[in-house]
Order: C-alpha cells, then structure tokens, then sequence
C-alpha cells in the first residue's frame, strides 16, 4: 500500500493512546517514523506497530535523557539488530541539558559507532543548539555512506545547513520551525530533494493542542509556498525523497 503523507519524526508513544495513535497513521495512510527516547519504550511500540502497513519504529535514546538513562546503552545495543530506524537520538547544548553535554558526546558518540558498525541504519538526529557538534560526530563516526541521516527540527546556520547537505544528510521540517526568522536561511540552502516532513507530535502543539498523529497537513503547504510548488506536487515530492531515502 502506498502513502499519501510523510511523518518522519513522531512521539506516537506520547500520545495518550499508542493503538490509536497507530490506526490513526494507518488509516490516513501517513509514512510514520515512530521515534522513542529510550531503549525500554522500543519493545510495546514495537509489538503495537507490528501489524502497520505504515509506521516504522525507531529505537531511540534522547539527548536530554542521557543524564538518567545512559545506563540503558547496552539494551540499545541489545535492540539494533531488531530495527532499521534510530531515533531520537543527538545532542542537546540547550541551558536545561547542557549539564551533561559531555555524557551525551560520549553516548551519541558510541550509538553513531554500533550504527556505523551495523550498516544500513537510518537515524533520526536531534541538534538542539549544536549542528556542529553532531555533524563533527556524525563525520568522524564514517557512518555517511553506510547508513542515513535526518536531521530532525534542524535549526543550524546557513553553512551548517549546506555542510549537512554535503555530507548526505535529509531534513525533517514541522510546522513549528515556521514560527522561526531562520526557516528561510535554512530551507533555501537545503535541495527539495532532500526534505521531508514531520510532526515531533504531541510536542508540537497547534493552538494550544497537540497535533494529531501524522498530521503533516499544515506543514506541506508551508513547504510547497515556500520552494513554490502545488501542494500535491510538494506531496509527490515528498514520497519520492522517502523511498529514495529509505531504497
Ligand atoms: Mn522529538
């Protein structure tokens, strides 16, 4: 069955009702990464998601959970060779997590090497405050042209932007970076066959509620005013750059 819609970054285990959460992908016919952000959430979105022709689950270990779960590194090591996907993983050098900037290095250091390791992996990166940071790990891990990455709610520089882009790496735009002054820089250094979409539900929140599952609606038409495409063209675009990404 073929997707309609791309949703590469979502908490659907966040949202009140994982099945639901699940069926509602399913049924609107969303391509859904299901990140998680540890090791121990995989198994239950794993077994949920067993049956869905349409979301995929990642195994993940969060930057800003690094200071309490670090210790759960070896159960994701355990988890890899169950999953394709990895995600949400990254740094985070924002001044709540900055604290333990050097036990993230250390852990994001380790997951970039099993994944390089293993091959074939596709990662969903948080970069919160430190591009840099994660393309010098993602660069000197050699996982570029073993493995994939996305860069999830990318909010480098312009350079930073065109550095990833040629190093390989996707972008996974939300709805929300459109509030920010540096969704233009970042967009307009980035080549249209290197976007997708996503949500970061139930994070992102519209009008004050979170956005359903997989609801990429809003976010498209940003994107295709933006790189100044129809809103079908920008969604074929998008479902061609998915299954390139993921070929
Ligand atoms: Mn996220």
């Amino acid at each position: 069955m073929k997707p309609d819609f791309v949703d590469f970054h979502a908490h659907l285990d966040l949202y009140p009702d994982l099945a639901e959460a699940i069926r509602i992908c399913d049924s609107s016919r969303i391509a859904t990464l299901a990140v998680t952000t540890t090791p121990r959430a995989f198994a239950r979105n794993k077994e949920l998601a067993e049956r869905s022709s349409f979301v995929r689950v990642a195994l993940g270990l969060h930057p800003q959970l690094v200071a309490e779960r670090a210790s759960e590194l070896a159960l994701f090591a355990d988890l890899l060779p169950q999953t394709r996907y990895v995600g949400e993983v990254g740094l985070d050098a924002s001044p709540r997590h900055y604290r333990s900037f050097e036990a993230q290095k250390e852990v994001f250091g380790k997951i970039l090497k099993l994944c390089a390791e293993a091959g074939d992996k596709v990662l969903s990166l948080h970069s919160v405050r430190c591009a840099k940071h994660v393309l010098d790990m993602v660069e000197a891990s050699l996982l570029m042209g073993r493995g994939a990455v996305v860069l999830h709610w990318f909010t480098g520089s312009a350079s930073e932007t065109r550095r990833a882009v040629d190093m390989g790496c996707y972008f996974s735009i939300n709805e929300r970076m459109f509030a920010s002054p540096k969704v233009g820089a970042v967009l307009k250094a980035i080549p249209t066959d290197r976007l997708l979409t996503e949500t970061d539900g139930p994070f992102v929140e519209r009008d004050g509620v979170p956005i359903q599952p997989g609801d990429v609606s809003k976010v498209v038409s940003l994107l295709a005013l933006r790189i100044g495409k129809t809103v079908p063209e920008t969604q074929q675009l998008l479902l061609r750059n998915l299954s390139v990404l993921v070929s």
